[in-house]
């Protein structure tokens, strides 16, 4: 990914979608205070609805993208993806989903983030684009595959023309679950190899939720996928961490739009 600075934000945007409006935010440049310092999106963390408020206004600002066009949901950690077409009149979210697609222009799909993996997606040829939020729950429900069979059944997309992105979130060196997640991982994809590795000292066991996703999407015919390789965990300076912060922390967010 590379780095930008507009005005105060500083935020990533991957080689993949350089033709593409989009990025996915650092916690820079914004208006919440103490532990949510300071561009903070999430609008259920105990943070003033005013200081929301106006870092969504500033991060749409940042990429010359209208904020009341903004189409979000209510993330629930399923597999359900929706159809975008507009934004839902009245409120900010559109339905309780963690993916969205749309191929309308002007329609920017913004999800929230603290260690979950934010996926992107984009047809540039049947001109599609998607976003999605895979923390374990999503990612061993199959996610990123549900992503594509909606953008291949919705709007007439081939997969290896699809190009997809992995963003910041949890890293493999931060991410220790139980036994629980680890079979989950083994009943979705048949195999823990290059997914769950264990500690030497005390057998415990991390989940790769980076590349648990590529192999989702690889399986689902995906040939190109960006992976950020940047751990929130580990960038608490950039990032939200729910893990790192013991769960007092706001949601930064990914954006992408036609
Ligand atoms: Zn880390």
């Amino acid at each position: 990914m590379i780095a930008h600075t507009r005005a105060s934000l500083r935020y990533y945007a991957f080689e993949t979608f350089a033709e593409l409006r989009h990025g996915v935010f650092t916690r820079l440049g914004g208006m919440s205070q103490a532990h949510l310092h300071s561009l903070n999106l999430g609008g259920n963390v105990g943070d003033e609805e005013g200081a929301v408020a106006e870092n969504y206004r500033r991060l749409f600002a940042s990429l010359d993208l209208q904020v009341e066009r903004a189409c979000s949901v209510w993330q629930v950690h399923s597999k359900d993806c929706i159809v975008v077409d507009q934004p839902a009149e009245g409120r900010h979210w559109i339905a309780r989903a963690d993916g969205m697609v749309t191929a309308h222009p002007n329609t920017p799909l913004v999800m929230r983030f603290a260690d979950c993996t934010p996926l992107f997606f984009y047809d540039p040829i049947q001109r599609v684009i998607g976003i999605a939020h895979a923390g374990w729950r999503g990612t061993v429900q199959g996610i990123g595959g549900q992503m594509i069979r909606l953008m291949v059944e919705t709007y007439g997309c081939v997969p290896h023309q699809i190009r997809a992105a992995i963003g910041p979130s949890i890293g493999p060196d931060h991410y220790q679950v139980g036994d629980e997640v680890v079979e989950a991982v083994r009943a979705h994809f048949g195999t823990l190899e290059g997914l769950v590795s264990y500690d030497a000292w005390d057998y415990s066991a991390y989940l790769n939720l980076w590349a648990a996703n590529e192999l989702d999407l690889r399986r689902s015919g995906v040939n190109h996928v960006e992976v950020a390789g940047i751990c929130t965990a580990c960038h608490t300076d950039e990032f939200y961490s729910h893990r790192a912060e013991q769960g007092k922390t706001g949601r930064f967010a990914g954006v992408i739009s036609l």
